[in-house]
């Protein structure tokens, strides 16, 4: 079959003919349709630190993904053969006490497809039949490539109520603007993301009703003042991983405010805690998606008319996957999306 591999310890993906993968009892053969290129694989592409650290060489690499159930383990109950699906990329083991508690998502001993698994740049990925999630008909394959990103966007939005409460969310990239439009939905009163790529902010304008703010030359602090907000803003989600954004926002939130924390930061960031203490700020880290309440969560909210479609910018075939990287190294795009035919 055709993969993309992280062949070797450099800069770049290679395309490679690799045995299509021999599943075990409890696994299922997905053929793949469609991916999406996460910044996890322009990481991996680039080969920066935490890649080099990271990931195996030779590895099979991508973990957003849709498909058909081609075959099954013996062991596989209640999916079928056809069944169109996309999947959670997230391996947990079974032991520890959080999955024994039902909350997989912060299994300890997590491992990712295409990080540090065989991933899903593949014409055939092998996945434990339990991280499969079937795809409603509503739910088409490019969608389905991207409810990885969306399941991220949807974790976060949804750490706390926000029907009625001001949101600020730092970092228009895709997960930031998809997290603007789940807000949007769920009935939460202004929006504002941040960003100090313009052409960022000119797609979160075109996904959903979002006041879109360029901190490179807007004051957070006149925005607040504009929208009439007495204090600050309720809600905080922050999704650029920049230190200067964590900053603003904990300046720009209100007493009693809440933060959930998705965007990494490239290393230890400094905090005024002072100003956390003083506001008696909640600070929430989010990592991946609950397994499996928030794939529930997002499927019923995309039935339910969440549109998150214009977030896709690129199409390729997975052919021209040297474009599709291209686009999404050029922080210019939204989601880039890679055919698989
Ligand atoms: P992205 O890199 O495409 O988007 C980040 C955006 O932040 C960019 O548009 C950038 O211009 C913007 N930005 C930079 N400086 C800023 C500033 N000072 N103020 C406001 N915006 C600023 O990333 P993405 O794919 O949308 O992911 C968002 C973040 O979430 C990244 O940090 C990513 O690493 C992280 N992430 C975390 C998890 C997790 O499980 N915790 C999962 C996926 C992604
Ligand atoms: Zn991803």
């Amino acid at each position: 079959m055709k993969a993309l591999v992280k062949a070797r310890a450099e800069s770049g993906l290679w395309m490679e003919r690799r045995p299509v993968p021999e599943i075990g009892p409890d696994d299922v053969l997905i053929r793949i349709r469609q991916t999406g290129i996460c910044g996890t694989d322009i990481h991996i592409w680039n080969w920066d630190e935490w890649a080099a650290r990271t990931v195996p060489v030779p590895l099979i690499t991508g973990h957003e993904f849709a498909g058909e159930i081609v075959e099954m383990g013996r062991n596989v109950e209640g999916l079928s053969i056809g069944q169109r699906c996309s999947g959670e990329g997230h391996l947990i083991g079974k032991q520890s006490r959080q999955s024994r508690a039902g909350k997989f998502h912060l299994d300890p001993a997590t491992r990712g497809i295409g990080v540090n698994e065989p991933g899903a740049f593949a014409q055939y990925l092998r996945l434990p039949a339990f991280n499969v999630v079937p795809l409603p008909d509503t739910i088409d394959d490019e969608i389905g490539a991207i409810l990885d990103p969306l399941g991220n966007a949807v974790h976060t939005a949804l750490s706390f109520d926000l029907v009625g409460e001001d949101v600020l969310i730092t970092g228009a990239g895709p997960i930031g603007i998809m997290a603007a439009a789940v807000a949007r939905h769920v009935g939460a009163r202004h929006v504002v993301i941040t960003d100090v790529n313009p052409a960022r902010l000119e797609l979160a304008a075109s996904v959903a009703d979002v006041v879109p703010v360029n901190v490179a030359s807007e004051d957070l602090r006149d925005v607040i003042a504009r929208l009439k907000m007495k204090q600050g803003f309720d809600i905080g989600m922050e999704m650029s991983g920049n230190q200067h954004a964590l900053d603003q926002m904990i300046e720009a939130m209100t007493m009693g405010g809440r933060i959930a924390m998705l965007g990494i930061p490239p290393g230890k960031s400094p905090v005024d805690w002072s100003r956390i203490v003083f506001k008696a700020i909640t600070i929430k880290g989010v990592y991946g998606r609950e397994i499996f309440e928030t794939w529930y969560k997002m499927i019923a909210l995309l039935e339910n008319g969440l549109d998150v479609r214009r977030v896709i910018t690129h199409r390729f075939k997975v052919d021209d996957f040297d474009a599709g990287f291209a686009a999404m190294r050029s922080g210019q795009s939204g989601k880039v999306v890679l055919d698989w035919g």
